[in-house]
């Protein structure tokens, strides 16, 4: 399938536009084009500008609530229990990170829950603020849409992708940021493949009798028809680390686990999130820390490599790599082009007002 490559400047004066026309303010709007198109930029179309029409549906079916703040439900200091109030992710989250940096900087250490948040995107990005502000974050979070994800061992969907991240600052480098779902593959990844008609790598899907596949319909199969499901990732570890995202991510926050009772509507994407936001300066570490990480990696990275393998690389690098690869144009394939105008045209009919169809950007 053709792909189009789209300005970055334009694309993020797209976003920002769609959600102003949509009645965002002017900062959730402003945050919400940041964190998509930067999900882009760090190579996670899964996460990109790509979930727009989602969000759009979400929206109009009243389930995401524009221009939220979060509630303080508990407040001991250190421990901070926030409630997200269906508000957009990107917005109400960035204000979550805030209020727990700010605690962490004044205890040392802040555990923050965010409950009811509407998705709230590429978790590295949350792991981002933290290192910026000097800290190290570890976020469990958990997922109340569709279910997609098989626990080990069964083959019907359970659970959702439950990202895990951790985010860790280096003195005078760039952080390193694990990030990733707990599935085999994220959804989004399938979702792109799917619009580019072309197969996902083999150990990642079920299909809905329970057979592997390479095929990623088996996740868009027409309506009616049942669907396949995505394994975990690492066989039985991947599933026990989505286990515990689930519990952590939302039985802890007092959000709800997934099941079909907490289900509301078929295009809402809901996050529950536990993050530990600490200074590692307060365990007294501060002046062997720089020194231990640059020798572990010097020493990591002279291991002789696989054939075909460039280089050892670190947590967060692969997506630095793909800023500086993507920093004047984004590329979107004909599928989710074709979604993201029908996306303008839904904010168009609903509010009078839309930036226009993305495909007039395209190059
Ligand atoms: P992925 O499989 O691309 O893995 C990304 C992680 O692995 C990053 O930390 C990256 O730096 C690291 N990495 C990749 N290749 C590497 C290499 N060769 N050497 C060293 N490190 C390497 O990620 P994914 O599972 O597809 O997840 C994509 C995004 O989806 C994440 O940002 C995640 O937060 C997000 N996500 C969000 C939700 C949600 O509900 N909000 C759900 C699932 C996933």
């Amino acid at each position: 399938m053709s792909e189009s490559r789209i300005p970055t400047d334009a694309l993020h004066r797209w976003v920002d536009e769609l959600w102003l026309a949509a009645g965002c303010d002017a900062r959730e709007a402003r945050l919400t084009a940041d964190h998509l198109v930067g999900a882009n930029l760090a190579g996670h179309d899964s996460h990109g500008v790509g979930m727009i029409p989602k969000y759009v549906l979400s929206w109009l079916g009243d389930q995401l609530q524009l221009n939220q703040q979060v509630s303080v439900l508990h407040d001991t200091g250190a421990m901070l229990s926030l409630d997200g109030n269906r508000g957009m992710g990107q917005a109400v989250t960035e204000q979550a990170m805030a209020l727990a940096i700010g605690r962490a900087r004044e205890h040392g250490v802040c555990v923050m829950g965010l409950r009811r948040s509407h998705h709230l995107g590429r978790v590295g990005h949350w792991a981002e603020q933290a290192s910026a502000a000097g800290l190290i974050s570890i976020h469990f979070v958990n997922v109340l849409s569709k279910p997609i994800v098989a626990p080990h061992g069964g083959y019907q969907a359970r659970y959702g992708t439950n990202p895990f991240t951790i985010g860790v600052p280096v003195p005078g480098q760039a952080p390193l940021v694990l990030d990733f779902a707990t599935s085999a593959i994220a959804l989004g990844k399938v979702r792109v493949a799917h619009n580019k008609e072309v197969p996902v790598p083999p150990g990642c899907l079920l299909d809905a009798a329970g057979h592997p596949t390479e095929d990623p319909g088996v996740m868009f199969p027409p309506a009616g028809a049942p669907q396949g499901a995505l394994r975990s990732f690492g066989e039985h570890k991947g599933y026990v680390l989505a286990v515990m995202c689930e519990l952590l991510g939302a039985a802890v926050t007092g959000g709800h686990t997934i099941r079909p009772e907490t289900l509301t509507h078929e295009h809402a994407v809901w996050n529950n999130m536990l993050a530990l936001v600490f200074d590692p300066a307060r365990l007294g570490s501060s002046t062997s820390f720089g020194h231990e990480v640059e020798a572990f990696v010097d020493w990591i990275r002279s291991s002789a490599l696989q054939p075909g393998c460039a280089g050892v690389q670190l947590p967060g690098e692969p997506e630095r790599a793909w800023r500086r690869a993507r920093a004047e144009w984004v590329p979107v394939d004909a599928g989710t082009l074709a979604q993201l105008d029908d996306a303008a045209a839904r904010v168009q009919a609903a509010r009078g007002s839309s930036p226009g169809p993305l495909s007039r950007l395209a190059a």
